[in-house]
């Protein structure tokens, strides 16, 4: 039987992580190698590999990502500073972990281009 992905694990709580957010429907937990003062991962807790597979997924999901990513940047206390929300989607964004995720960035003066 294969391994269920490394995010799929943490959502079922079968390894640890940080959790900041958890509800029926995502999980948030910090980002293992930050990269900025705040670092949030921000995933559904079923398995979907990323943004290209969005025309397959709930829409209401992936309204409510959305929703819980400003939910816990206001937790997080980045709401009036400022933050960027991201998801990487296969190679040339450099995608390593093939669960989708959002990530929360801020807490600190974030570096442009993106690109
Ligand atoms: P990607 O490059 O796929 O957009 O982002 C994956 C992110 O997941 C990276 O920022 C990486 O540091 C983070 N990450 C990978 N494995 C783990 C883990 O086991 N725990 C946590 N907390 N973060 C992880
Ligand atoms: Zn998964």
């Amino acid at each position: 039987m294969t391994q269920p992905c490394v995010f799929c694990r943490i959502a079922a709580g079968q390894i640890p992580a940080q959790v900041v957010y958890r509800d029926d429907r995502a999980t948030v937990f910090k980002d293992i190698q930050p990269q900025a003062s705040t670092h949030l991962l921000v995933i559904p807790n079923e398995h979907i590999g990323s943004l290209s597979e969005a025309d397959q997924v709930d829409p209401a999901l992936l309204g409510h990502l959305l929703r819980v990513a400003a939910h816990v940047a206001l937790e997080a206390g980045v709401d009036q500073t400022g933050y960027r929300v991201v998801t990487n989607v296969g190679p040339d964004s450099g995608q390593s972990v093939f669960h989708l995720h959002l990530h929360v960035l801020g807490g600190n003066r974030l570096r442009l281009p993106l690109g």
